[in-house]
């Protein structure tokens, strides 16, 4: 179905990436129509997106896969000191939007079924972006702050991967594994393990809010539960991929989790559990190289990698559980 909210995680956390003014920018917008207003100057948009880059530069100086950006170059001048905040919101106003206003509302180059501004950059007398009742909508809708937590995880992944850490994953080198404990996603090298992002907020964009097993939406105060499909019992004797990382782990409402228990789900229901990770890798989502690392590299190989697994899982712990609403396919 398509809605305010499905497309909006559509354009922020599967859409492609080539920098992450996006995730500035949605942010922004977001903030900005959670006020009530219905329209923004690019001057009173400047600071927050300004300030949002700003940060991430600190966190990570590679925000884009351009050689250089005039933006960012003010950004990161803010940021040592050479540029004072005036100036930097001057910058961000002539340089910082030229290519996001036009590109955010794009899905795969066409435009998205949902709007949530019209561009009026060069409106004679009144200036700016008016933000649709689409865009207030969302920003008042109960899963503002889910949205606002997955941006930030997009975010962190995208980062995690220009800094080689995540695509690096592929030969050998480092691994991003579950911590059930903090349930962040921890990129382990040989010489340190560093949290990266929490595993709610990186998958629960793909399931908009709904439960893997039963499809129902996960209720926001005993949910979700971030669930190991094939389970996390099995480690004593097992020699199949490591069942502690993503492409074993979904998000499930308490009843499924709690009715499941130390079983692998019914053969039926993991058909959906190939096509998530297939899309994800076919969305350019960071955690693609993850991914494939961790179950082959073409559709095919992942395919009897799931099928050995499971069958592996299934001899160790002969119990299944059938899902309450069967086995269903990808939506
Ligand atoms: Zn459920």
């Amino acid at each position: 179905m398509v809605t305010g909210e499905s497309v909006w995680r559509a354009i922020v956390l599967y859409g492609a990436n080539s920098a992450t003014y996006k995730f500035a920018f949605g942010a922004t917008l977001l903030e900005l129509a959670a006020t009530g207003r219905n329209h923004v100057t690019l001057e009173e948009a400047a600071p927050r997106y300004a300030e949002l880059l700003c940060q991430a530069l600190e966190r990570q100086p590679r925000q884009g896969t351009a050689a250089r950006s005039k933006f960012l170059d003010a950004c990161r001048s803010f940021n040592v000191g050479d540029l004072d905040q005036e100036t930097l919101h001057q910058r961000t106003v002539q340089l910082g939007f030229s290519n996001v206003v036009d590109a955010f509302p794009k899905l795969g180059g066409a435009q998205a079924p949902v709007r949530y501004y019209e561009d009026q950059r060069k409106h004679p007398t009144n200036p700016g972006l008016v933000l649709r009742d689409e865009l207030l909508e969302l920003a008042h809708s109960v899963h503002a702050a889910d949205l606002d937590a997955e941006t930030a995880a997009r975010w962190r992944l995208v980062e995690t991967a220009w800094a080689s850490g995540v695509s690096g994953a592929v030969l050998g080198g480092p691994a991003l594994d579950y911590d059930s404990g903090t349930q962040q996603l921890v990129l382990r090298t040989k010489q340190r393990r560093k949290s990266v992002t929490g595993v709610v907020a990186a998958l629960n964009g793909y399931q908009d809010g709904r439960c893997a097993y039963c499809n129902d939406l996960m209720a926001r105060d005993a949910g979700p539960v971030v669930e190991h499909v094939l389970p996390w019992k099995l480690t004593r004797h097992w020699d199949g991929p490591n069942v502690d990382a993503v492409w074993n782990l979904v998000l499930s409402c308490k009843p499924c989790n709690d009715a499941k228990r130390d079983r692998a789900p019914h053969e039926g229901w993991m058909p959906w559990l190939e096509q998530r990770n297939n899309d994800l890798i076919e969305s350019r989502h960071p955690l693609r190289e993850v991914l494939m690392a961790q179950t082959g590299g073409t559709a095919a190989d992942r395919h009897a990698t799931l099928k050995r697994a499971y069958q592996r899982a299934t001899e160790l712990l002969p119990a299944v559980w059938s899902p309450p609403a069967g086995p269903r396919t990808a939506s």
